[in-house]
């Protein structure tokens, strides 16, 4: 009797009977990355930290390697690694430096996942490679999809089932949850909810006057600096769509998105019967981190509860594109397909790092998106290199606009 027990709890938890994942987490200084870390520690035996990467964060990147031990870190800003080495209080780790590093590291054969929790453009390349080395990516880098969406599928979906691409994203981790036993054929529509970010009840002519700080307020959300500026414009959800388009295979017509102010339900699917699942809880990255990594399974997680009793409210409101003009770009340029999505995210990046560097106003983070939307083109075949030359291209000319021509 005590035997079956112990068997049975053994087979429950898995831990005992499961050889430890190879990880390799991308961008482990991060908001994601750091939560991605504080999964491993809750699962001990279900992991092992093979591998490290930040872009300048030596100190906190440091302190991960002295308690993850990883084979394997790699700092890509260049600069700063042997800041890091007088820092590490073992010779387990192999210390690399350049950016190269993080497209050949994905393919290591010892490793089984790859946490993609790089931000921006930077995280596009490993994640091809990493698919195409046919490792598992939890990918939090919706930048990837949003860049190279069309190529990335061939790795991507199977009959509406996610393969070796799983999302960390909350909406489409929502969306993977409700798709649990359901069929492909039986989807009417996808509805990705959105907080509305700090600025979803302001007057148009107050958000003239936005400022950093107000911007990088986020009601609910505690994240990286690039995507709390992109939640504040609403970009993010115009990101959020062309991503669960190439994630789940769906057109863009059945993709609705809907604002829903206090971040409960993480996103929602409509079947053909008319039926809708909703997938709930308290705003906390670590769930759809953990679902990324135990998909098809559900693990134990210690994170605080919802209490349903002292929920007041659930609330719903539509999108007001006039106000937020960066998600009907993103929208547009899923439309027109090709190298725009690439254009607009090129310029959004470097239209972000503007504004937070005091550069630009909030109102002429859009303006810049534009404008380089219009005076941006590719004549190449879309493939990794013609995306790489448009983002550059981009960049540089996103940079160069002035004021002056912005107010033109
Ligand atoms: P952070 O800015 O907190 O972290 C980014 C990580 O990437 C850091 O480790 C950083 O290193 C590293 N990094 C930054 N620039 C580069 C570069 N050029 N090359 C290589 N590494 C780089 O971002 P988040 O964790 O907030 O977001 C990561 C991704 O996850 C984004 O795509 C975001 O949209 C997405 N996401 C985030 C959510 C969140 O709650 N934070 C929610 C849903 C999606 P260093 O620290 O050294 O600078
Ligand atoms: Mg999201």
């Amino acid at each position: 009797m005590l035997l079956c027990y112990i068997y049975s709890n053994y087979i429950s938890h898995n831990c005992f009977l499961l050889e430890p994942q190879n990880l390799l987490i991308l961008g482990s200084t991060g908001s994601i990355g750091t939560q991605t870390l504080e999964i491993v520690k809750q699962h001990p035996n279900r992991f092992r930290v093979y591998g490290l990467t930040a872009h300048k964060n030596w100190k906190l990147l440091a302190r991960q390697i002295n308690i993850y031990k990883p084979k394997f870190a790699i700092l890509t800003d260049g600069v700063s690694v042997n800041n890091l080495r007088e820092l590490i209080n073992h010779n387990e780790t192999q210390l690399l430096e350049d950016n190269d590093s993080l497209t050949r590291i994905v393919e290591h054969e010892a490793v089984d996942v790859v946490v993609n929790s790089l931000v921006g453009f930077s995280g596009f390349l490993p994640t091809y490679f990493a698919l195409k080395a046919g490792k598992k990516v939890a990918l939090a880098n919706k930048e990837s999809l949003v860049v190279g969406g069309e190529l990335l599928s061939e790795y991507n979906n199977e009959n509406g089932k996610p393969q070796n691409l799983l999302p960390i994203d909350s909406e489409h981790s929502a969306i993977l949850q409700c798709l649990a036993g359901e069929s492909e054929k039986s989807i009417e529509k996808l509805i990705i909810t959105a907080s509305g970010g700090p600025f979803r009840s302001w007057d148009i002519r107050d958000m003239e006057y936005i400022t950093v700080d107000d911007a990088l307020d986020h009601p609910n959300w505690d994240m990286g600096s690039k995507i709390t500026i992109d939640s504040a414009t609403m970009m993010n959800k115009g990101l959020e769509i062309i991503e669960a388009h190439w994630l789940f295979n769906i057109p863009l017509e059945r993709i609705e998105a809907v604002v829903h102010p206090q971040s409960i339900i993480h996103s929602m699917v409509t079947f053909t019967d008319g039926s809708t699942k909703a997938q709930m809880g308290l705003p906390d990255m670590m769930i759809p981190i953990q679902y990324a990594l135990s998909w098809p399974d559900r693990w134990d997680l210690n994170v605080p509860r919802q209490d349903w009793a002292k929920l007041q409210q659930l609330t719903f409101e539509s999108v007001d594109y006039s106000r937020f003009p960066c998600m009907r770009l993103a929208i547009e340029t899923l439309k027109e397909g090709g190298h725009a999505p690439a254009i607009l995210n090129a310029a959004n990046e470097v239209a972000v790092n503007r504004f937070l560097n005091h550069e630009i106003t909030y109102i002429q983070i859009a303006k810049i998106i534009e404008k380089s939307l219009e005076n941006i083109t590719s004549r190449e075949t879309l493939s990794i290199s013609s995306l790489e030359n448009i983002d550059s291209e981009t960049r540089n000319f996103a940079k160069n606009i002035t004021f002056k021509s912005l107010q033109t």
